[in-house]
């Protein structure tokens, strides 16, 4: 927090505590009540605002952190902008990524219009660039612009599957170090999977003429793909077809692209404010039992719900277009933190069918409260302005044209000091890397620390295991059960990761951002089974990363490893 969020005077002095900070959010998200209610009701809001957020119940995403109550005021996480097949207008997407970049929030673009590379100019009889080549310009701008000195941009690159240069887009990041500040994705369309399951060709289609530039093999294109992802990381994909199913005004516009980390799907210029909920802090231990707290879950999302609702009334909009759109359908996107702490304290191991029915369990209590929670401001003030020309005009009344969406919370989630996301334990015991500092982190995992403590388990054989091999595994002196529940995002299987992402994206809005981790032996064939199994399932995106396939990751597994 005193690296990236408190704030400093001109000197770079601090200036602010932590408590100080969440007083500044909550004083600033609570002045849009005012144009409904009283001052009594703006302070009333204000503390409840406070109160969650010194509790580590709920967290809006880092823009609002860093910035309400500031001079940017600029609150949003997540940015889709178009870019259109002129140079204008690619440079005029460019300078809006760099001011929402500086501003803290991240981008996401499909370069499908843009003509193919080699394409001839007329104007200047010369030839294009290509999409991967503006790319580059959009990733050295990226590279260039730090967010107040704070931390790096964010960007996606998205390219239609049936673009002329989708061979070389697939391929792009294969080498490490190219284009760094980019996530990249396939779009993909319903048409290319079926053509795959037929074993048909596929065309590649000038996006301009609609001519068909190639003839490719569907199976030759995916094996790019998976072979690609196995090799890097990179692409993930993307299911245009299905996020277009459930697009909630699809008569303003088609969607296209998603923000940086793909869990939320946007319309051009179209922004969305996240914030999650800290699921560890629900789950009350009364002698030694364990239960989850419904009720205060219940009352935090309706609070939640209502600050991501003012934070679009105050935020600061950096172009008049994306002012129109996020007013006009007035999107949030509220999700979760601290799954696999929460599991770990009800003693519930992440690879089991009873924690994939807990977390849709618990996504449908979060959507239908968010819901209530939506259509209760909808009664004080009014439909988004869209409404009538979305899914949900005429029978269903409501503030906010999307209120789920879970994301990383890369973060936010080191701020409550809880498990990022969805997503299991990492390591029991890890280093991370800080990201602008050459600094590295040794932190051990507190559930565990409390877990042993509760079991009157002897701490000193565990703790020199797991950090030697940051699990439990191989560890003879101590339960299975302990074991099933602490297993990491490595030793869990593929398949149940996908299962816990499926079954939050089940009811979330949004989308859902969450890294299917696969240990360095994984083959080739496991990416193809995974990819496909996405789709089938009717997730919207997936993200896959097979352990050491890039030199430098984030985290590190084992302290001396
Ligand atoms: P946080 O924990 O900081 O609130 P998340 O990890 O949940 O953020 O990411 C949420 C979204 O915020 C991302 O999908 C992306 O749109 C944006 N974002 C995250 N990290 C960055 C970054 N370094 N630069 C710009 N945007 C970012």
């Amino acid at each position: 927090m005193e690296s990236r969020y408190l704030r400093r005077d001109k000197y770079g002095n601090l200036i602010e505590t932590p408590k100080q900070l969440f007083q500044r959010v909550a004083h600033a998200v609570a002045q849009a009540e005012l144009q409904w209610g009283t001052d009594k009701d703006a302070s009333c809001w204000e503390r409840r605002f406070l109160d969650v957020m010194m509790d580590l119940r709920f967290l809006p995403n880092s823009p609002t952190l860093m910035n309400a109550g500031t001079p940017s005021g600029q609150l949003s996480a997540c940015f889709v902008l178009p870019v259109y097949d002129h140079l204008a207008d690619i440079f005029s997407a460019l300078r809006l990524a760099a001011l929402i970049q500086q501003h803290a929030g991240g981008t996401g673009f499909n370069f499908s219009h843009l003509r193919p590379k080699n394409d001839r100019l007329h104007r200047t009889q010369g030839t294009a660039a290509g999409p991967v080549s503006f790319m580059k310009i959009f990733n050295a701008t990226t590279e260039y612009v730090k967010q107040g000195g704070k931390r790096r941009g964010a960007n996606m690159g998205i390219l239609g599957i049936d673009h002329p240069d989708i061979e070389e887009f697939i391929t792009c990041k294969r080498k490490e170090g190219n284009l760094r500040n980019f996530n990249i994705s396939i779009g993909i369309s319903d048409a290319f999977m079926a053509a795959l399951e037929q074993d048909a060709s596929w065309k590649l289609i000038h996006p301009n003429t609609q001519q068909v530039v190639k003839k490719i093999k569907a199976r030759q294109l995916w094996d790019l793909v998976t072979e690609s992802a196995w090799t890097s990381g990179d692409p993930g994909l993307i299911f245009l077809d299905t996020i277009n199913t459930f697009n909630p005004t699809p008569d303003i516009g088609k969607i296209e692209a998603t923000n940086p980390c793909g869990e939320v799907p946007l319309l051009s210029n179209e922004s969305c404010n996240l914030g999650s909920i800290n699921l560890s802090r629900f789950v009350d231990d009364h002698q030694g039992q364990t239960t989850l707290d419904w009720n205060g879950l219940a009352q935090t999302v309706n609070i939640a719900v209502r600050f991501l609702d003012n934070v679009i009334e105050i935020n600061n909009y950096l172009s008049p277009e994306m002012r129109k759109i996020a007013l006009g359908n007035r999107k949030i996107g509220l999700g979760v933190m601290g799954w696999a702490e929460a599991l770990s304290k009800l003693e519930i191991p992440y690879e089991s069918n009873k924690a994939v029915h807990l977390a849709e369990r618990l996504m449908k209590f979060i959507a239908e409260n968010s819901w209530n929670a939506s259509k209760g401001l909808c009664k004080e003030r009014g439909v988004f302005q869209n409404w009538e020309k979305s899914i949900y005009y005429p029978n269903s009344p409501v503030r906010n044209a999307t209120r789920t969406s879970i994301a990383p919370t890369g973060t936010i989630s080191i701020i409550a000091d809880t498990s990022s996301s969805i997503e299991p334990f990492f390591a029991l015991a890890y280093q991370r890397q800080h990201i602008l500092q050459d600094e590295t982190l040794e932190e051990i995992n507190n559930s565990l620390i409390r877990y042993m403590q509760r079991h009157q388990i002897e701490p000193s054989v565990v703790t020199e295991h797991i950090q030697q091999t940051g699990t439990l595994s191989g560890l003879v002196s101590i339960p299975e059960k302990m074991k099933n529940i602490f297993k990491t995002a490595l030793e869990i299987a593929p398949l149940w990761h996908l299962r816990h992402q499926t079954a939050f994206q089940k009811y979330t809005d949004n989308a859902v951002s969450k890294t299917i981790n696969l240990p360095k032996e994984a083959t080739r064939e496991d990416v193809d089974f995974i990819y496909k199994t996405a789709w089938r399932e009717g997730l919207k995106g997936i993200t896959i990363f097979r352990y050491h396939s890039r030199n430098s990751q984030v985290i590190q597994k084992g302290i001396l490893s």
